[in-house]
């Protein structure tokens, strides 16, 4: 029972590294957010030493009674949240999700149709090297000039290749999927439809974005993005995928679930069913507002800096560089050096390469759970929109954005 600090250092010297970095500078990953302290107790539980293959009630081991009633509290919670007929609240992350559910609803060589990874798509939708590029016969859309799903080209793909599975799900786009269009083509080819909400799933729980589990046959999701719990995926579908869906995660891909994890998804659900977690996605989608108004004001795009699609409608906003002297790794570079963390991101028809891009992916929702209001926003989109500049005064940045974290304390109860 010796503690870590005492047992390990040198691990734990690491951790409170993190902890004091998360703490003092300003998460903008858009992928990212802070856990609530209840859930990583959750998480770091007694739970991770227990075996329970299968699902509850249907355990392949003993001693399964409290780890049933945390797994079903989680389902029961997460079908409610996005009123689904059938969850799946095991895989362990939003790849294993994906994974288990492209595998429940198609064969190795199917025809998928998705989003290219270069115009926001991500890498388990049909990217070359990742499983599903490799084992399935990939049709890519795209973004049009303006920035936007050019849906025209999904129906033209879908008539001529016929895909299995249409996939609608991003990880670096702006605005919001027509979900209904989306199912009408589907239906017109005789596809299933798909939808990978990873990233929009905490504004959909909120009731602040459209919700794919109506026009989906599948919706699958990362849990520790927007939605803000521990790292992992879960599965949402109609009831018919069940059987199928079960056998895919277990004995398909996975092995023992990660019982704590699952705990862990089971408080973040709950949070997320709550009235201050519907206000902080409310403050999550105003910050990314008030950041791309800012970042497309004159004194910002002199410098050939601008935002794709010229705005968003959702948690993050892609600041374009294609005009800009500062490339993707120069740019993520500078509002590292004022302690900003931010992400590089190809843009569409990106000419540069993919290690050094010509955009950033610049997302809300950690600060947000933090506590920025309007008026913190209005201030981080400042101080970005001055990093971006020639010119910069990174010292003097630097203040602006300690004082910033300094007003919105990060877990203070941890040391
Ligand atoms: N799906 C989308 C749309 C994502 O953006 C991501 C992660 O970035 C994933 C799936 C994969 O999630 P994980 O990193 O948990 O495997």
């Amino acid at each position: 029972n010796t503690p870590l600090h005492e047992l390990d250092p040198d691990v734990a010297a690491a951790v409170d590294a993190e902890l004091r970095r998360q703490q003092s500078t300003l998460e903008m990953i858009a992928s990212e957010n802070f856990a609530p302290v209840a859930v990583m107790e959750a998480q770091g539980s007694v739970l991770t030493n227990k075996y329970a293959e299968g699902y509850p009630g249907r355990r392949y081991y003993g001693g399964c009674e409290h780890v049933d009633v945390a797994e079903q509290i989680a389902i029961d919670r997460i079908k409610d949240l996005f009123g689904a007929e059938y969850a799946n609240v095991q895989p362990h992350s939003g790849a294993s999700a994906n994974q288990a559910a492209l595998f429940a609803i198609a064969q190795p060589g199917d025809t998928i149709l998705g989003l290219d990874l270069a115009h926001g798509g991500h890498l388990t939708h049909g990217m070359r090297l990742n499983f599903s590029g490799k084992q399935f016969n990939v049709v890519a859309y795209h973004v049009d000039d303006a920035g936007l799903v050019d849906m025209a080209e999904v129906e033209r793909l879908a008539k001529e290749h016929r895909p299995k599975v249409i996939i609608a799900g991003w990880s670096a786009y702006p605005r919001r999927l027509d979900f209904a269009e989306f199912r009408r083509i589907a239906d017109e080819v005789g596809a299933y439809l798909w939808v990978d909400m990873a990233h929009f799933a905490g504004l959909v729980a909120a009731g602040l974005h459209p919700n794919p589990v109506e026009y989906a046959d599948v919706v699958t999701s990362t849990t520790h993005k927007t939605l803000g719990g521990p790292r992992g995926g879960i599965i949402l579908a109609k009831k018919e995928f069940a059987k199928k869906l079960n056998s895919s995660v277990f004995p398909g891909f996975q092995g023992g679930p990660l019982e704590h994890v699952i705990a862990a998804k089971a408080v973040s659900f709950k949070i997320a069913a709550s009235e201050e977690f519907k206000e902080r996605q409310e403050r999550t989608l105003e910050g990314a507002r008030i950041l791309a108004e800012r970042l497309v004001q004159d004194d910002v795009t002199a410098h050939g800096v601008s935002v794709l699609s010229g705005g968003t409608d959702v948690h993050l906003v892609l600041v374009d560089l294609r005009d800009s002297e500062l490339d993707g790794q120069q740019a993520e570079d500078r509002l590292h050096e004022v302690g900003i963390t931010v992400n590089r991101n190809a843009v569409p028809n990106d000419p540069r390469p993919p290690m050094v891009t010509s955009g950033l992916r610049i997302g809300t929702p950690a600060l947000a759970t933090r506590g920025f209001r309007a008026e913190d926003f209005t201030e981080v989109a400042d101080i970005i929109a001055e990093t971006l500049k020639p010119g910069f005064d990174a010292e003097a940045l630097k203040a602006r954005v300690t004082a910033l974290a300094d007003k919105h304390p990060l877990y203070p109860g941890l040391k």
